[in-house]
């Protein structure tokens, strides 16, 4: 099989993961697959990329200086663990060492200027995956294959200039990555491709979004017209609930994108949903790998699964800390346009809307967020509306959580929506909004944080999801 390989910040956080990836890696080519591997920066290297730069645009030198010195430090230390051939630890050591150099002039031209563009930054942020693209390589140059690393750029992805969230141009990509990348294949070389970052076509650095490596992947994936498409994670992926609270929730082994991005929407943060959406696009099967268990099949995610008797509902699953926000007025009835400015003034801010339900007497429209923007999304709607005749009060509850119900074969199937309700009758649970797209994928609504355990654990029950499938 051809298969597009992505590892996360997490697997490669050290020395000592690297070498297990590079284990994984081995296994698979011995096996006789073709291979391109795609990874993050070490864990939490692009958060202080961030940090760096912005420090760097209020030009603080010393700062940026002692920044890339630890910088360059753990990326040492982790060739020294992870590469045990000599000559392949000095080669990494040089480029670990110019690349380090780079970023440190770039950073200091930055605070020279005082000035941190958009552009700038997406070039600062991308050096955590140039860091450890060269590593992961030398690692398994060292368990004897061969290998190349490249950036995604020279990899061929091709984006617009939407800088800190690129678009890749798919057919221009598509060209120019095949034409890298097949004639390394055939030589049985694994690329290692830095996920993450892209250039333009003028050759302008780009990043794809944060957490954009899994996106990289299913680029990479949809050009090569690889089989499948493995993110390895080090959790058994994904879950019929969070096995944390349903004690006896399993691992859901066949679902389809439109129900694993439901998932990825309601916190069951797996993939990126803009990987999860070009790989479906392009058709591409994209399989959830355990790190623990590199045996096990994972989780596969295609285009559409049979709904099995019985199993209208795939997974519970939740986000915690979320704040409820009101806005009421008596004369909102027939007012449209209303509901459309308030997403529109919390785009502008930037606030995640996770879930919106309007009572059907347009009295008021209640949107779910997340606990950290509540007072900021609750002031910017104060500041705009309340001198409006329309809105009469904008009021806000914390401490609140959403469970979200999610499987393709509520669709048509009556009465779900009842038994999720009854169930929570049972549990003396108070509903305190709710919500059903209308895709009929998903039922999600808002209870109190404390009672969101007992829920999950009840629902998960009830569409008896836990144990032997
Ligand atoms: N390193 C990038 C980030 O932290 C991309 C990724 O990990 O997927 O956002
Ligand atoms: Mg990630």
């Amino acid at each position: 099989m051809k298969i597009v390989m992505k590892f996360g910040g997490a697997s490669v956080a050290d020395g000592e993961s690297m070498r297990s990836v590079g284990g994984i890696v081995d296994r698979f080519k011995t096996e006789g697959h073709e291979l391109v591997v795609v990874t993050s920066a070490m864990y939490n290297v692009t958060n202080s990329l961030v940090g760096a730069a912005t420090r760097a645009g209020k030009g603080q030198r010393e700062h940026v200086k002692r920044f890339v010195e630890e910088i360059r430090k753990r990326h040492l230390d982790s060739a020294q663990v992870a590469i045990k051939n000599e000559e392949v630890l000095d080669r990494t050591i040089q480029t670990i060492e110019s690349k380090c150099e780079d970023l440190k002039n770039i950073l200091l031209g930055i605070a020279h200027i005082g000035e941190l563009t958009l552009r700038s930054k997406d070039l600062v942020i991308g050096y955590g995956e140039r860091l450890s693209a060269p590593i992961l390589k030398g690692v398994l140059e060292d368990f004897g294959l061969q290998s190349i690393s490249l950036t995604g750029g020279e990899a061929g992805i091709v984006t617009d200039d939407h800088f800190g969230g690129a678009e890749p141009l798919m057919n221009v990509t598509t060209l120019e990555v095949r034409q890298v990348m097949d004639p390394l294949l055939e030589k049985g070389i694994v690329p290692v491709v830095t996920g993450f970052i892209a250039n333009t076509q003028d050759g302008t650095h780009t990043t794809l979004g944060r957490g954009g490596s899994d996106f990289t992947a299913s680029i990479i994936g949809a050009a090569i017209r690889a089989d499948e498409v493995w993110v390895w994670k080090d959790v058994d992926g994904l879950m019929t609930a969070n096995p944390k609270i349903a004690t006896d929730a399993r691992m859901i082994d066949r679902i389809s994108f439109s129900e694993a991005m439901e998932l990825a929407h309601f916190g069951a943060q797996v993939t990126h949903p803009k990987a999860l959406e070009s790989a479906a696009r392009f058709q591409l099967p994209f399989r959830v790998k355990s790190l623990n268990d590199p045996d096990d099949e994972g989780t596969l995610i295609v285009k559409e699964v049979k709904v099995k008797d019985g199993g209208v509902v795939k997974a519970i699953t939740n986000i915690d800390d979320v704040d409820l926000i009101t806005v009421s007025g008596a004369s909102m009835f027939g007012t449209p346009r209303l509901a459309a400015r308030v997403l529109e003034i919390l785009t502008d801010e930037d606030v995640d809307v996770l879930l919106i339900s309007q009572s059907s007497s347009e009295e008021n429209i209640t949107l779910a967020i997340p606990k950290d923007d509540g007072s900021r999304a609750q002031n910017a709607l104060e500041l705009t509306l309340l001198g409006s005749r329309q809105v009469r009060e904008v009021s806000i509850e914390a401490g609140l959580s959403i469970v979200a119900v999610v499987g393709a074969g509520m669709k048509g199937t009556p009465g779900v929506a009842a038994r999720v309700f009854a169930t929570m009758a049972a549990k003396n649970i108070n509903i305190r909004a709710i919500a059903q797209g209308s895709s009929e994928l998903n039922i999600s609504f808002i209870i109190k944080k404390q009672d969101a355990a007992e829920a999950i654990k009840a629902l998960h029950d009830d569409f008896k999801l836990g144990g032997c499938p």
